[in-house]
This record gives structure tokens, sequence and C-alpha cells, in this order.
């Protein structure tokens, strides 16, 4: 008997196609390194494919879009079930992100839905537009754990990537406090299933990934900034079994996120030993 896991990912618009190929290269990497599960990688287009999926994966798109198209397919409340009640394993990048928040910015009211389940507010196209992406080398320690496959930073690509501003108090319910602020969205926590969603999302969230060098980059242009008060910009997050990254790691070649992150998929099942035999 042997476990297969079902991870998907969302492929009502944007790079979900590229995740589907890293996911494939990082379950080949951990099974020639003794992990014996097998994983099963679907394209996520209505509720009866997330209801197989033990596992999730919020490509970088277009978050405008992939909320509507979401909510045309009947999808939003059941993604907020996996995400808020359910609990399983959830990973967005940039657009993805954008969506896992509670609350996000720049957006016009009534403008777009999130799915939410990660405790902080989001600043959509803090960078800029598309002709302001970039490429920066980053220092992500969570990632000592896989220096067999590199050692390297980790090439973090930047396409109107959003960053965490503020890491949000843990309150009952809705983010009201947010919603109240003007151009803000929240996420509808109270309506997901049972209004148990805001009791069972884990209290904590951790910062993952700092992108430096802002203060650095303005002290070279010669403003007078005390580079000792670098904090940077919040890149990557992780509260409970929610994880997200303002960068596309799928457009890169790099698999070790992809093998980090079905490492945290193969312990989340562990503890809540969900098991499947074939
Ligand atoms: N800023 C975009 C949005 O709002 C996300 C960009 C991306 O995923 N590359 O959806």
């Amino acid at each position: 008997m042997s476990m297969t896991l079902t991870v998907g990912v969302l492929a009502l618009q944007g790079a979900f196609l590229e995740h589907l190929i890293l996911l494939k290269r990082a379950a080949s990497h951990l099974q020639s390194h003794g992990v014996t599960t097998s994983f099963e990688f679907t394209e996520v287009r209505n509720v009866e494919q997330l209801s197989r999926c033990d596992a999730l994966i919020i490509p970088g798109g277009e978050s405008t879009t992939i909320s509507l198209v979401a909510a045309e397919s009947g999808l939003l409340e059941p993604l907020r079930d996996f995400v808020k009640v359910d609990r399983k394993p959830t990973w967005g990048t940039c657009a993805g992100l954008i969506l896992l928040s509670e609350a996000a910015n720049a957006i016009k009211k009534g403008g777009q839905d999130l799915i939410g389940g990660l405790d902080v507010r989001v600043n959509r196209n803090h960078f800029g537009r598309q002709v302001e992406s970039f490429q920066a080398d980053l220092d992500l320690p969570f990632l000592k754990s896989e220096e067999s496959v590199s050692h390297e930073p980790f090439p973090g690509v930047f396409i109107r990537a959003p960053v965490v501003e503020k890491i949000l108090p843990n309150v009952e319910g809705v983010q009201k406090g947010e919603q109240q602020m003007a151009q803000t969205v929240v996420a509808p926590s109270k309506s997901a299933r049972d209004n148990h969603a805001r009791q069972a999302m884990s209290s904590h969230v951790d910062v993952m990934g700092v992108l430096p060098g802002r203060l650095k980059k303005a002290n070279a242009m010669g403003a007078e900034v005390n580079a000792g008060e670098e904090v940077g910009d919040i890149i990557a997050v992780k509260q409970g079994n929610v994880f997200g990254t303002s960068f596309h790691p799928e457009l890169t070649a790099d698999i070790r996120i992809h093998v980090w992150w079905l490492k945290q998929v193969l312990a989340a099942v562990g503890r809540t030993s969900v098991t499947k035999s074939e």
C-alpha cells in the first residue's frame, strides 16, 4: 500500500502550467531522495476537482480575473472552506498571495473578492507597473534545508508584485479596521462554513522572507537615511497551512521552494493522518 497525495493548481488564469512543471520536478527530486509517497498533480477549474485535492497552489496572474472566474465557477466559498476551515496546505504566488490575504489595498471597493487565510494586508502592484518588473537575489532562510539542491540565493522574479505591508491582529470575524479603509477590500471570513473559519485559523503569521536594499539604494543615491533601520519589504509569509510569496518561483527553473512546500504538504497530511491507499 502506498500513499498518493493529490496536489491541485488553480487553473482559471495565469501561470498554472509552470507550477505543474516544477511540482513534477520537485516530486521526482523527493522520490530520488527516499520519499515513497506518490503525487498526482492536477489542474483545478471546478468544485469537484478541488474536492479531490489534499493541497493547492494559486498561481500568479491577474488576481481580479482569477477572483471573477472563481466567483462565476462557484469556487469562492469552496476555496475559503478549503483554506480556512479544512486548513489544507495552500500556497499563493503573486496574484495568489493577494487572493489569500485577509485584506488588500489599491483595489476599488467591491472590485475583487478575496479568499483570505493570511492575516496580512497586501499592497497590490507595490513596485509599480509591468515595466518595473525585476529580478532580485533572495536570501530565504527556510531554504537552508534544501542545500542539497543548491545554496545559491533564490532568483526572485517580481512582476507587478504585491508586498505585505502590514501583519494584521488576530481578531474574531472579519478584519473590521481594514474594512473601513478606502480602496481596501477584506476577505469575508464570517461567511465561511459554520462561521468557524476564524477560530480554525492559526493565530501566528511568520515572516519567511524580506527584500532588503531599498534604504541602501536610497543611500547610494545620496539620501540621508539610516540603513541600520532597514527592515525590508515582506515578500514571503506563512500562517499555519497558508503560504504566500510576492514573487514567481514558477517562472524560474529553481525547484527549491516547490520541494520545500511539498515537504510541508507531506508533514501536514501526516499530522492530520489523511491517508489514501491505492
Ligand atoms: N498585481 C497583480 C494582481 O493584482 C499580480 C501580478 C502577478 O501575479 N504577476 O493580480
